[in-house]
């Protein structure tokens, strides 16, 4: 396995201002676990007066919040002067009057924490303010048996960034749906061997496509077949004759609220993972994947340890933030390529394509160890925690079915033979 198998990068850099070291200190070593790397300055001065300095990603700034503290409030403004960009500035205060925060809102925080930090609910602050997902690129599947007519569509939705696949044998339609994975569907409405209307309703009919948008190209202009159209589950009719900015303006439309939906749908909404049975569809699909390329995968299983007892010493919300803090981690440190879920409760799920167990064992013991290392805190006591984890395979096991009951049975095994640690099944 190659040893860059983490996305190390992105980095985050943060400053902090203030005089408090053991805070830093603290700050620095929880941090860095979820990728931030911290910078102290005493006062705001020692940064404006370093040019040389990179413009961070986030300040924290830990200086007195008094109405009369002008100054700050002038050199606050000429940080954003100097880096030619709004840094978002969290405030850090020993008080939480209402004078206090308000002063912060007044010179531009966009958070404020009083002391002692809940650092939990801090790093979510940070991750809200420095992480934004990068938006992924529309997907539309392009059927019409005219490759020329095809192909002026995918050039005009192109532009704006779309990828799209072209198709003119409607017989393939179920593997590029499932390979593909669509935003959209652009269906021509006449097409010799099967019209646009038969294939509408064959996507329909998987539960999986229900709700995928379904775009009908015609020059129809006979109100009745659109209408037939539509009941037989198209959402829309558009003209081929549509001007081309209409054309996006459409479409996108349509992707944005299927993505909505869909995201309401499969995500788990304490922690923003797949949720189970988004994650199953994903094995699913990964599995087919890895049987046609001849591809390794594994799936892992994860179970917090002891997990009842956070609940039970803590507090359910500080079991809550926990998970988050996991759910974090997996994020941050595997591959795009990766697909994290949550798999119910404290157990969370994993399958790494292109990957052998042997290879997802040294990943994930990583994690493990990563996860092990960091702090948690539940009201003014802290704590650590640690997962096990049961790793199972393709090509060992061929079916979703096989490879996670695997998986849980090697979880198991870990639990059993004292927690703490990831068990490869060895078929
Ligand atoms: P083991 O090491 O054997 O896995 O022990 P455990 O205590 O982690 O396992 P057990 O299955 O006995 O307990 C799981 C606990 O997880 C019980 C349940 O209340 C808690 N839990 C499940 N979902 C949530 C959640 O969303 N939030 C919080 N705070 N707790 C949860
Ligand atoms: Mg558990
Ligand atoms: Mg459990």
């Amino acid at each position: 396995m190659d040893d860059n198998y983490f996305e190390v990068p992105p980095q985050k850099l943060i400053y902090y201002i203030g005089k408090d070291s053991d805070l830093y200190q603290d700050l620095n070593e929880q941090l860095e676990v979820f990728g931030y790397n911290l910078r102290t300055f005493l006062s705001i001065d020692n940064i404006l007066s370093n040019a040389d300095l990179p413009a961070p990603d986030i300040i924290l700034a830990h200086i007195p919040l008094t109405a009369d503290n002008l100054k700050d409030d002038e050199k606050i403004k000429l940080l954003h002067q100097l880096y030619q960009k709004n840094i978002p500035i969290v405030y850090l205060s020993e008080g939480e009057t209402l004078a206090e925060r308000l002063q912060a809102v007044k010179m531009g925080g966009e958070a404020f924490f009083n002391l002692p930090l809940d650092t939990g609910a801090l790093i979510d602050t940070l991750d809200n303010l420095s992480y934004s997902e990068p938006a992924e690129k529309y997907r539309v599947l392009i059927i019409d048996d005219s490759a020329f007519q095809a192909n002026f569509f995918a050039v005009l939705l192109e532009k704006h960034g779309v990828i799209c696949q072209l198709m003119n044998d409607p017989m393939q339609i179920l593997q590029q749906l499932a390979d593909f994975n669509p935003d959209l569907v652009l269906l021509d409405m006449y097409m010799p061997r099967y019209s646009g209307l038969e294939l509408a309703k064959v996507i329909r009919q998987m539960e999986k496509f229900v709700g995928l948008p379904i775009v009908f190209l015609s020059a129809e202009t006979d109100k009745e077949k659109q209408l037939e159209a539509m009941s037989l589950g198209g959402d829309d009719f558009l003209d081929k004759t549509i001007n081309p900015a209409h054309f996006y303006a459409a479409i996108s439309a349509r992707i944005e609220r299927y993505r909505k939906l869909r995201l309401l749908m499969t995500r788990d909404s304490l922690t923003g993972l797949n949720n189970h049975t988004l994650l199953i569809d994903r094995l699913n699909q990964e599995l087919m994947r890895s049987v046609r390329y001849r591809s390794e995968l594994s799936f892992i299983m994860i179970d917090i340890d002891h997990f009842k007892q956070v609940n039970d010493t803590y507090g359910h919300p500080t079991g809550d933030q926990v998970l988050k803090s996991l759910a974090r981690l997996l994020k941050q440190r595997l591959r795009i390529s990766d697909i994290i879920g949550r798999y119910g409760g404290e157990e969370f799920a994993v399958i790494l394509p292109e990957t052998a167990p042997k290879a997802a064992l040294k990943v994930i013991n990583e994690l493990r160890v990563a996860f092990s290392n960091i702090r948690h805190y539940g009201g003014d006591k802290e704590f650590s925690i640690t997962f096990s984890g049961g790793i199972a395979g393709f090509p060992g096991y061929k079916t979703a079915v096989e490879i996670s009951d695997a998986a849980d049975k090697a979880l198991y095994t870990a639990k059993r033979t004292g927690r703490n640690r990831i068990v490869i099944d060895n078929k």
